[in-house]
């Protein structure tokens, strides 16, 4: 597909319920907060607290703005506890990349064996004891490559905390009730019940310092008169990746879900994006059990000079 049609799919069959970049800043909230109630567990002020500031975006994806005040304690405590944990351990390579900065700063980064290490301070240092294989350096065309690793992480846990953020960026409550059963499964600590096959996330991968500035979001779902294709989609961009998942609602019984969807058109596909070519790829994310992977992130320079490792300290 051409860019053109992927946006025709798109215009065609989708509107836009959600959208926004946020980073650091004046604070937006979701919802009024004049009456609290949560809109994952149903529960009112009376059943339940709404102590915690609950950001409707992860702060450790450079989200710290955008707040919402649909969420109770109990359900906060038990997302970002049995999801986004999850979901924090399978970006943070990407954040390390992207030099995304959360509650604590952009991740630090050290090998099981602690000889190899990224720092974050002034400037990005990789230390590497000589003799580690941590990062090699192509002369020729001046790129370095470092190899991270994943920590162990369970795959549909980090699908559940991309679909967690979707349905917290919904401002018009109307809109929620096609998510109710979804809403359910993301409550339901047994991550053996999947409710999504394929559990697919597609991943395109923007070259350049840091393309995404926050983290952007949008929601698509589809229009009234649309029936072939997912309800809903959910696209969300930091650093140098952009995500877009399928967020699954009853309304799509009978939608086959392994309809191939194009990725929806980016800036950096339209521009002249001066680094180069996004690279396509996609994740398989229905895995119950402990993974981890292999991620390279090649960084290219213009000049390496040697220098006394006393000046670093
Ligand atoms: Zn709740």
């Amino acid at each position: 597909m051409t860019i053109d049609e992927r946006l025709a799919f798109f215009e065609k069959n989708f509107d836009l319920i959600a959208v926004g970049t946020h980073s650091r800043g004046d604070k937006h909230f979701i919802s009024d907060g004049k009456s609290r109630l949560c809109r994952f567990c149903q529960k009112d002020e009376n059943e339940t607290t709404f102590r915690n500031e609950s950001h409707a975006i992860p702060e450790c994806l450079g989200n710290h703005q955008l707040i919402l005040l649909d969420e109770c304690d109990e359900c906060n405590t038990f997302f970002s506890n049995k999801l986004e944990d999850h979901l924090d351990k399978f970006t943070k390579p990407y954040r390390i990349a992207g030099q995304i900065a959360g509650k604590k700063g952009i991740p630090k980064y050290r090998t099981d064996n602690k000889k190899n290490r990224i720092e974050f301070n002034e400037l990005p240092t990789v230390k590497s004891q000589t003799g580690e294989e941590f990062f090699l350096i192509d002369d020729k065309k001046k790129e370095i490559t470092i190899k991270l690793h994943q920590e162990p992480h369970i795959p549909i846990a980090v699908y559940k905390a991309l679909l967690k953020i979707a349905i917290s960026v919904i401002k018009e409550k109307n809109e929620l009730g096609a998510f109710r059963h979804t809403i359910g499964w993301l409550l339901n600590q047994d991550l053996t019940i999947s409710v999504i096959k394929p559990t697919l996330l597609m991943q395109a991968f923007v070259p350049g310092p840091r393309p995404t500035n926050g983290v952007f979001v949008s929601l698509f779902r589809r229009k009234a008169a649309v029936s072939n294709v997912p309800y809903a989609i959910f696209v969300i961009a930091f650093g140098n990746v952009i995500f877009q998942l399928i967020v699954p609602s009853h309304i799509d019984d009978g939608v086959s879900m392994s309809v191939q969807l194009p990725f929806l058109p980016s800036p950096f596909e339209i521009i002249d994006w001066p680094y180069g070519d996004l690279k396509f790829g996609s994740h398989d994310l229905s895995g119950t059990e402990k993974v981890g992977r292999e991620l390279s992130i090649v960084y290219s320079f213009e000049q390496m000079i040697e220098v006394d490792p006393k000046i670093i300290e």
